[in-house]
């Protein structure tokens, strides 16, 4: 069947442009892409390592060390020369990308100087240095596309994505994007030409450079995607998609070929750093669909996202049900609990308003029927600071005794057991409590109903791994069933 699709975005991540060999198969499946899709934007990630490299080297330049940039600057030019010198065919093409690619890394050493005399730096600042690793990485990859055969241009998303000034965590406008993204990039497509751009990377109004966030290049794919609009996004990475459970946990974990944009929600919520949790929004409600595979295994074919509402209700079999499952570490559960808080209104309002002044965020929450007590997840290193809010914001409650106690456990992980139909499955928490119960795991708090793709346990630290063990059977058995 011919291809009706037009218009693809692609976008590789830091390992899949890491290395001249990961820099060949990049290029050897934007030649592919090319073939099938007349209109291909690609978006890269610095090269891996790069960001973290550029960014503790203002950390320092911040605390007046200036003394590792010799270093920096050697390593930042050996990483992208050797891919440069093996891989750019034409001489000349060669010593040009060279020579634009020293000159971000003197624009490093110079910001790093000037950050040391200020002795601080700013967001502002912070953003201008990390922009570097992606303006270095799209310099080169298109260079490298060339010398394949495919035309290519280079060109900086700062140029159409544009944000607010919230520097190191910048907001999109969508429609400045979409207007600017076309203008930018449709000559290119008319003329032929692969679009090469930065991931992370925007700039507000003025022309400032911004970033959206550490790990950011995916959501650059999801709002160039959606502004075109893309036919569909490919999300290159080194693992072949999004799997059942983490392959270090669960030796039996797999690849999933296909999940919901709800499903992956809760996973990347609970930890999986597959995709960036931004980049699904702008998708979903432009309908594109996304692929996530792996650039260091082309042919098989990843995970692909599609839209919820694979649930079939009441009629859903339990055995199919979990999909996946996910554990976040290093947590504690804090308890109010007395009998004074029986029937009183806005007890859990203040609770959670001095949480929030923390600056903390709570990622599960239970409260018994009787209101004596309020349970609550929070990331343990926060314990402290909030135990010390609530004792404070509760102090008249806590002297009368209508409050008896506000206290944190030892440190537990919460398990998410994720699939479309947790809700409305009967049976599926049997199963669920029933694997726990056969490994004789104590589960301390749960979590269920708020979501239709997710119930939420908590366990003691040391059963982390036997209870995400004991869930993924469902998944193992579930495909038994199928075959
Ligand atoms: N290079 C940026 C980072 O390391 C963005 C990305 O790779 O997604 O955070
Ligand atoms: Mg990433």
């Amino acid at each position: 069947m011919p291809n009706t699709k037009q218009t693809l975005v692609m976008k590789f991540g830091g390992t899949s442009v890491g290395s001249a060999d990961a820099l060949i198969k990049a290029g050897q499946i934007i030649k592919e892409a090319r073939a099938q899709y007349p209109r291909l934007t690609v978006i890269t990630s610095a090269m891996s390592g790069v960001t973290d490299l550029l960014l503790k080297s203002a950390t320092l330049a911040a605390q007046g060390n200036v003394d590792s940039l010799p270093d920096t600057e050697s390593t930042l030019r050996e990483k992208h020369f050797s891919a440069a010198n093996a891989l750019i065919r034409d001489e000349k093409h060669c010593e040009s990308t060279k020579l634009e690619i020293s000159g971000l890394i003197q624009t490093l050493v110079d910001l790093c100087r000037a950050i040391a005399v200020l002795g601080e730096a700013s967001p502002r600042a912070m953003d201008a240095v990390a922009s570097l690793g992606e303006r270095m990485s799209v310099r080169l990859l298109a260079a490298v596309v060339e010398s394949t055969g495919i035309r290519a241009k280079a060109i900086e998303s700062s140029e159409f994505v544009v944000t607010n000034s919230h520097f190191q965590s910048a907001n999109p406008d969508f429609q400045a994007t979409a207007e600017k993204a076309r203008q930018c990039l449709n000559p290119l497509f008319e003329a032929g030409i692969v679009a090469i751009t930065t991931g992370f990377i925007g700039a507000t109004p003025d022309g400032v450079i911004t970033t959206l966030g550490r790990g950011g290049s995916d959501y650059s794919a999801g709002i160039i995607g959606s502004v075109l609009p893309a036919d569909e996004v490919w999300i290159w990475t080194d693992v072949d998609g999004v799997m059942t459970a983490d392959p270090r946990l669960v030796a039996s974990a797999r690849t999933l070929p296909e999940i919901s944009y709800s499903e992956i929600a809760e996973l990347a919520y609970y930890g999986a750093k597959v995709l960036h949790p931004k980049t699904i929004r702008p998708l979903v409600e432009a309908g594109i669909g996304l692929r996530i595979c792996n650039t260091f295994n082309p042919s098989h074919p990843g995970t692909h996202l599609v839209s919820n509402g694979h649930s079939n209700g009441k009629g859903n079999k339990a055995d199919k049900v979990v999909k996946a499952v996910t554990a976040i570490r290093k947590q504690k559960l804090v308890t109010i609990e007395g009998r004074g808080m029986l029937g009183v209104p806005g007890v859990a309002a203040r609770a959670f308003g001095a949480v929030a002044s923390t600056g903390t965020s709570v990622p599960l929450i239970t409260q018994a029927s009787s209101e004596q007590s309020i349970c609550f997840a929070i990331p343990s290193e926060a314990a402290d600071h909030v135990l010390a809010s609530l004792q404070k914001n509760f102090a008249v409650e806590l002297s009368e005794r209508d409050i008896d106690r506000v206290w944190a456990t030892d440190e537990v992980a919460i398990i998410t057991a994720v699939g479309y139909g947790t809700r409305n499955t009967p049976g599926i928490a049997g199963q669920i409590f029933g694997k726990l119960g056969e490994r004789e795991i104590n589960v301390l708090a749960i979590a269920h109903g708020s979501s239709d793709v997710s119930i939420s346990m908590v366990v003691e630290t040391e059963d982390t791994e036997n209870a995400v063990k004991a869930l993924h059977e469902l998944i193992v058995e579930s495909t038994q069933v199928n075959i």
